[in-house]
């Protein structure tokens, strides 16, 4: 297994296994989780030996960046990476009021194929590892060091390419080394999953409460056009979607995030808000309005920010708590698969 994606015991046990005192596995996990350390070269508080042992049975992954770009707008930084067998994976870096989030990719592409979805309409190429979750965040939090030394994540949010759900071993497993005390230290409630609303996996979140935050991208207060936007919906319909989420709220206590992508036309109706209004009365939850991203090719596009403002009051009306985010990065395509997607149509910057 790759070195990045291992808990602090697991490298333990490959140091002992490898004829080494366990807490050489203790400095390796700092310089991967810690020191952001690209390759066993670098870690020079290990014997040269056991370095060269080391990165010849377990090398760390490569890090390689096609792309990165920093929007003008608000800062927010974009990185395209090539991961060693070609496959290509998006994250973002956002930074406001002292927080510094970082939005990871859990699939190379997706399979749910979402309308408005860049990521969607690419298509499903692979699971990523745990490693490889982890090496998107050393990718952006060395980037964020370039310009602040000190630099480090206050939150994550599975927010990138593909989905969290059909991958949760894995996820879980990078969840838990973002949190490890003596890694990265970040809260379990600073980390965000989202998923398109796959049912049983969110029953099986509420039975095993994994120390996480849910979010449900719902976008549509009717099944009609919630089956128009995202053909999961078909499967497992709004009702079910949101009785799944009920379920999860009362037996966990926590909250969960609703994400709403407003689409012109499309779900930006005084009715829908009234409609989910309805829907989630009584409810421990959240509603997240974002713009729609406008995505080329795609045939919707996003509301403006008044509009997002009355939508937010409308929902407020009917007694739903809301806020409004600004679609982030708008100028460098930071809507998850933009990248990828304009780099396989052989664009450039
Ligand atoms: N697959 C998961 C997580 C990744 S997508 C999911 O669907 O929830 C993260 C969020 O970005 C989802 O809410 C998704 O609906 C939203 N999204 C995708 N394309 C978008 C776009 N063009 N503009 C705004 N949000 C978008
Ligand atoms: Fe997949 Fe989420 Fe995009 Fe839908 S919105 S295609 S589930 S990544």
């Amino acid at each position: 297994m790759d070195l990045r994606g291992m808990y602090l015991e697991e490298l333990k046990e490959l140091a002992s296994k490898m004829g080494e005192p366990p807490y050489r596995g203790q400095q390796i996990f700092i310089w991967i989780h810690r020191r952001l350390a690209l390759a066993v070269e670098e870690m020079t508080d290990l014997p040269l030996a056991f370095r060269d042992q080391l990165s010849s049975s377990h090398p760390l992954p490569p890090l390689k960046i096609l792309e990165s770009s920093t929007s003008a707008l608000d800062n927010t930084l974009k990185l395209l990476l090539e991961l060693p067998d070609g496959e290509k994976v998006e994250c973002v870096l956002m930074e406001q009021g002292g927080r510094r989030t970082a939005c990871l990719s859990s699939q190379a592409g997706c399979p749910l194929g979402c309308r408005f979805c860049a990521t969607g309409q690419g298509g499903f190429r692979r699971n990523l590892t745990a490693g490889e979750m982890i090496l998107q965040a050393v990718a952006l939090l060395r980037k964020a060091r370039e310009g602040d030394p000190k630099a480090s994540l206050t939150n994550i949010v599975f927010m990138g390419m593909g989905e969290p759900l059909l991958n949760l071993e894995q996820v879980l497993r990078a969840c838990r080394l973002f949190q490890h005390p003596k890694g990265w230290n970040i809260s379990h409630r600073k980390i965000t999953i989202s998923t398109c609303g796959l049912v049983p996996q969110i029953i099986k979140l509420a039975e095993e409460k994994p120390p996480l935050e849910l979010a449900v991208s719902l976008h549509a207060t009717t099944d009609d056009i919630r089956s128009e936007l995202m053909p999961i919906n078909r499967q497992y319909p709004l009702k079910d979607v949101l009785e799944a989420c009920r379920y999860y709220a009362r037996v966990t206590g926590r909250r969960v995030t609703l994400e709403y992508a407003l689409i012109k036309g499309v779900n930006d109706s005084r009715k829908d808000a009234r409609r989910l209004g309805r829907l989630l009365k009584g409810m421990l939850a959240f509603v997240n309005l974002i713009p729609l991203n406008p995505v080329s090719g795609i045939p919707y596009q996003g509301v403006g920010e008044e509009k997002a403002k009355t939508f937010a009051r409308w929902l407020t009306q009917e007694g739903i708590e809301v806020a409004v985010r600004r679609s982030r990065g708008r100028d460098i395509e930071a809507a998850c698969g933009q990248l990828r997607a304009r780099r396989e149509r052989g664009e450039k910057y």
